[in-house]
């Protein structure tokens, strides 16, 4: 069959999934097989696997993002700058804050919100990682915190107390950069160093559940040493403009904290929801093509989609691993759709391993099932962080944003 027009192809999202299904598909179809847009609501891409540094301040916001206009080949790819407020599949439109597209094939790359689970005053008190903004307003908010104590007359220790809530990996990773910044900000506001306290709550029997024990155990070990107050199998009741309410089987107890940082739960788009797909907090569990159920030009990738793991019969948990894997599957299953020609590809995730930082020079980590730890594992999860910018834009964008502060 020949095409009597160029399809339209409108990738949604530049976060890992979207950018990564974006300079795939530019360098397999040539100029004149596809119309390709790419909407985001930024001009620049961010690591959200970095933001846990953005938000502690031991990175600059700077560091973490980068311009999609470097990465994009311009004579392929349109790019608009816009929210998507919904999509409209029956009709294969997409409804933009400032105006709508239409499309042949769609790729929703929307990524993660907040999940607060229905906590009271989690959303209205409590920030949480979610993207550039919200890690700079964490970490600005701190910095007052510390600014502001000595200028009160009456001190409020409670100023000097960080929570977070959740020991799962953003939580674990925000610690390790957070007790690294806090002596920092002692010595730069005159802060006596024992009148902080960061306090980790997590309702979980254990600190990063389903990591291996012996691993937990040497995070939980540096974390405390280093001044965290874990508070595991303890529940967040409910979040005030004054702190929290944790609760542990009957014993509840309110701790005064001036910065609670929500890191225990994460949910795909909202847009998910809007546009009538069907969802589990704004997750699609996809075909084995990455498509959504019902529409057969409709891919989802990245964190708004749900597969299962076969193995455990259980959703794997989003990752930026999985993301990357998923845009190459959608990148190459979009090319024989615009080609008519070929066959779709299942989408099989191959997990290479888990490594959570622990501050910029130590870690914990399963890497091709080993085990490994300290330096060593610092080291891996920065060649992790930089084979992510090398995948997307090649070796300039690793030698202009890479981490290569090994030692
Ligand atoms: C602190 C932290 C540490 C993490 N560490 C790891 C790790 O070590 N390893 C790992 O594999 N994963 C890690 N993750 C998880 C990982 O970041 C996510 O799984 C990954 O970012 C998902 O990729 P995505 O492409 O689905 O979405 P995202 O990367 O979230 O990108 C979504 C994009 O869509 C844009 N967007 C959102 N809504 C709209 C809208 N309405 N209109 C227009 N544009 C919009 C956003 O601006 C963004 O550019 C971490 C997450 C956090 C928060």
């Amino acid at each position: 069959m020949i095409r009597l027009k160029k399809p339209n192809v409108v990738i949604l999202g530049a976060g890992y999934g979207g950018l990564m299904t974006t300079v795939r598909l530019q360098k397999m179809v040539g100029v004149n097989e596809a119309n390709i847009t790419l909407v985001n609501k930024n001009d620049y891409h961010y690591e959200s696997t970095w933001l846990h540094e953005a938000s502690a301040g031991t990175l600059h916001h700077d560091r973490v993002r980068y311009p999609i206009a470097d990465v994009i080949d311009r004579s392929k790819v349109n790019f608009v700058k816009d929210t998507v407020v919904k999509v409209v599949p029956e009709e294969n439109r997409v409804i933009l804050e400032n105006g709508e597209l239409t499309y042949d094939y769609l790729v929703v790359a929307l990524g993660f919100e907040s999940e607060t689970f229905g906590i009271k005053g989690l959303k209205e008190y409590a920030f949480s990682i979610a993207n550039v903004n919200a890690a700079r307003q964490i970490r600005e908010h701190i910095e007052y915190q510390f600014a502001t104590y000595n200028t009160e007359e009456e001190k409020r220790d409670e100023r000097l107390t960080i929570v977070v809530g959740g020991a799962g990996f953003t939580g674990i990773e925000f610690l390790g950069e957070l007790v690294n910044r806090v002596p920092e900000l002692c010595r730069e506001y005159d802060v006596d160093p024992h009148k902080v306290r960061i306090i980790c709550v997590e309702a979980a029997p254990t600190a990063l559940p389903g990591f291996d024990p012996e691993l937990v155990e040497y995070a939980v070990n540096l974390l405390e040493r280093k001044g965290v107050e874990f508070k595991i199998g303890t529940a967040i009741k409910e979040c005030t403009p004054e702190g929290i309410i944790v609760a542990k089987g009957d014993e509840v107890e309110e701790i005064k904290a001036g910065t609670v940082v929500w890191a225990a739960g994460v949910r795909g788009s909202h847009v998910i929801d809007e546009s009538g797909f069907e969802a589990m907090r704004g997750r699609v569990k996809v075909d084995p093509f990455l498509r959504a159920p019902g529409y057969e030009n409709v891919f989802i990738v990245g964190d708004c989609s749900l597969i299962i793991n076969e193995e455990t019969n259980r959703p794997y948990p989003p990752t930026a691993q999985i993301a990357m894997q998923q845009g190459e599957v959608c990148a190459k299953n979009l090319a024989v759709l615009i080609r008519q020609q070929g066959e779709l590809q299942p989408f099989k995730p191959d997990i290479k391993g888990t490594v959570c930082s622990l501050g910029h020079d130590d870690a914990i980590g399963v890497v091709f099932g080993k085990k490994v730890w300290g330096s060593k594992a610092s080291f891996m999860k920065k060649m992790v962080d930089n084979r992510a910018l090398y995948l997307i834009g090649g070796p300039s964008l690793v030698m202009k944003k890479g981490k290569f502060n090994f030692l």
